[in-house]
Order: structure tokens, then C-alpha cells, then sequence
């Protein structure tokens, strides 16, 4: 396994402009970038800290995953991100560990990366997100 830190951490929110009021008007944050996620259906804004990220992630409609997470947990944090090398073999790692997946292969996530979810059934109840940046 090869984690090298914590990628960031999804915040699920139910308006990236009002949560701004917090995380830039009164932690001093400052987010650099907004985007749309269409498979996913959410809207993102990314703020760093040092070397993580937070992620803010609204529903852009109510099919969207984060609409359902926010209707039975409400807002709050909704998965952690690890940043590893060679998320493939990684994902057949901890796959082979008995660890449920929810993509069994990367796809493409917000900032270009590609991304892979473990299930939180097996994870603790942590939706994880493995992430590897790949020009
Ligand atoms: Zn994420």
C-alpha cells in the first residue's frame, strides 16, 4: 500500500456559497476553484490547507449522492481522500483484503484526478476515496 497523505476531506454541504461565509470569511480560507462534476451531479469548491484540501460538495440536483447523504445524515463531513501511488494496484489490494469496492476501476474526479470509493460498510463507516494525479 502506498498512501502518501490526506488528498482531502468531502465536506458535504447544502450551499457552497453559505459555507464559504465560514470556511473563507471566518477560518480565512481561501478557495481557488469551483466545479461542476456532472456524473456525480454536485458542484465542488476546493480550499488548502498546507498540503490538503477541503472539499465542499453541494447536489446539483436530488438524484445527486450528496442530495441522499445530506436527507438521512445531514450536512457534515461525507468521505476522507488519500492520495496513493498506482490507485489500480492499490484498489486490488485492499480488494484482495476482503474490502468492499464501490469503483472497481479509477475514474475521473474533480481537479483531473482519478478517483476510486471503498464502501464505508467496510471501511468502518468511512467513505474513502483513493486518488492519484495522472497527466
Ligand atoms: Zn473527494
Amino acid at each position: 500500500m502506498n498512501i502518501n497523505k490526506i488528498e482531502h476531506i468531502g465536506i458535504a454541504v447544502k450551499s457552497i456559497e453559505e459555507s464559504l461565509k465560514y470556511y473563507e470569511g471566518v477560518l480565512g480560507l481561501k478557495c481557488y476553484a469551483i466545479e461542476d462534476v456532472k456524473d456525480q451531479k454536485v458542484k465542488t469548491a476546493f480550499l488548502k490547507i498546507g498540503e490538503t484540501k477541503i472539499e465542499l460538495l453541494e447536489a446539483t440536483s436530488n438524484e445527486s449522492p450528496i442530495a441522499k447523504f445530506i436527507e438521512k445524515k445531514g450536512t457534515g463531513v461525507h468521505h476522507i481522500a488519500f492520495a496513493v501511488n498506482g490507485i489500480e494496484e492499490t484498489l486490488v489490494a485492499v480488494e484482495k483484503n476482503g474490502i468492499q469496492l464501490i469503483d472497481s476501476k479509477p475514474r475521473k474526479g474533480a481537479e483531473g484526478l482519478d478517483i476510486a470509493f471503498l464502501h464505508p460498510k467496510s471501511t468502518g463507516g468511512v467513505l474513502t476515496e483513493l486518488c492519484e494525479k495522472n497527466d
